[in-house]
């Protein structure tokens, strides 16, 4: 694992330090730079960006406060964009928005060598990497996502896909990227509900595996959903140098990635039954964590008083804290259904003690139904 935070102490036009972080993928690896007023420093794309053409990938909500200054920023190192503007919305992050780009690529010529870039939230951030793994049997793929779910999460660790009618993310490749910026700025027009529920993941983390972060959470939430640069930027690179290492040790999720659906299980399964979109999913997540949390407890690891501490953070956060009352008997059922089902069993990612989470499929039946009724209202 060769990942490391390194301080690049570059100063942007406003004074800003710009931190840059690496995936370690072997000659996969990326950096993920990370600062506010990103989207006018282009140049740390130069060196991708080999023929001086580009095309960018957005949506009807991003592309028009965002999409001028990168246009004028690539232009400004000489590099001409062709922009492709997707409806905004999960429900688009389907085989036919993956069409609309090969037509345009196919149309436009693009070559091998023209860069992919996705500008938006993870949605265009799925979807273009899909369509960069698959384009001509792979072209260059860059990510300037925009929200706080995208710059934490799914910026990192090369998953990139569609929905199918049968089932969310189901078609898709790991394709990597070759470098992501991370704007704080864009943070600024983000939606109150988009953040919170991108600070369920940012969470999660301190969760699973680093403790003095989620000190740090707790410390400093109010700052992060006031938007305060400085925090915003810590926690996102902080999120990122998790996401990273844990994307580093097992790309595939052949064990350890696993520990990044703490909460997903249970979540999941209330996106599901409340039909997808009514719950966003880093709300399905908090309210699918504290389950976990009160799993935890019932299974003997965590004590009365960290399962209270979790919840109260995810409350000051301001995201749900229990799950809706679908009934333990449909929350298994739509459990079932989850990708993270092996062998018939269905694992799940609890806490040891806060910071060290485990995967087992052993949780014993009654244990499960009584968290479900306890963490439903
Ligand atoms: P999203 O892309 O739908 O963005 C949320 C909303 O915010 C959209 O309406 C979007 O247009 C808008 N938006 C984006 N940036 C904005 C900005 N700066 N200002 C104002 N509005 C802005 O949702 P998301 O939460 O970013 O991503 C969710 C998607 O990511 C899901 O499809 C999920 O499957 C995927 N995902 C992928 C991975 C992965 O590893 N690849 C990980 C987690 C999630
Ligand atoms: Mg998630």
């Amino acid at each position: 694992l060769q990942h490391k935070l390194e301080e690049l102490k570059q100063m942007t036009g406003s004074e800003k330090m710009i931190q840059t972080l690496h995936v370690g993928l072997a000659e996969r690896s990326y950096p993920i730079h990370i600062g506010s007023s990103l989207l006018s420093r282009a140049d740390l794309l130069m060196a991708h960006i080999p023929q001086k053409r580009a095309v960018v990938i957005s949506n009807t909500t991003v592309a028009p406060l965002y999409m001028q200054q990168l246009v004028e920023s690539l232009k400004s190192i000489g590099v001409q964009s062709q922009t492709i503007i997707l409806p905004d919305g999960e429900q688009y992050k389907n085989g036919e928005s993956l069409n609309t780009i090969y037509d345009a690529l196919l149309s436009a010529h693009s070559e091998r060598s023209t860069p992919l870039i996705a500008l938006g939230g993870g949605v265009i951030g799925d979807i273009t990497g899909y369509a960069a793994a698959t384009y001509l049997r792979g072209v260059p793929f860059i990510q300037i996502p925009t929200t706080v779910l995208s710059q934490v999460d799914s910026s990192v660790g090369g998953k990139t896909g569609i929905n199918h009618p049968l089932g969310k993310n189901m078609i898709g490749a790991f394709y990597q990227p070759l470098v992501v910026l991370a704007d704080t700025f864009t943070l600024d027009t983000l939606p109150d509900k988009e953040l919170r529920a991108g600070i369920a993941e940012v969470i999660k983390y301190g969760l699973i595996r680093d403790l003095p972060f989620l000190e740090w959470l707790e410390a400093n939430i109010e700052k992060l959903l006031a938007r305060d640069t400085a925090a915003l930027q810590y926690a996102i690179s902080r999120s990122c140098q998790n996401k990273a290492e844990v994307v580093g040790a097992d790309e595939r999720e052949s064990g350890e990635r696993a520990l990044l659906n703490l909460g997903h299980t249970f979540g999941h399964a209330i996106e599901n039954g409340m039909g997808y979109g009514v719950w966003l999913h880093g709300e399905a997540v908090a309210a699918g964590t504290i389950m976990a949390a009160d799993l935890s407890h019932r299974m003997g690891w965590l004590g009365a008083d960290e399962v209270a501490r979790v919840r109260k953070l995810f409350e000051r956060t301001g995201l749900p804290v229990a799950g809706p009352k679908l009934g333990a008997e449909k929350y298994q059922q739509l459990m079932g259904l989850d990708k993270k089902v092996s062998n018939g069993k269905i694992r799940f990612v609890l806490l040891k003690s806060l910071g060290n989470a485990v995967i087992t499929g052993d949780v014993p039946q009654t244990l499960l139904a009584q968290t479900i009724e306890a963490c439903s209202a």
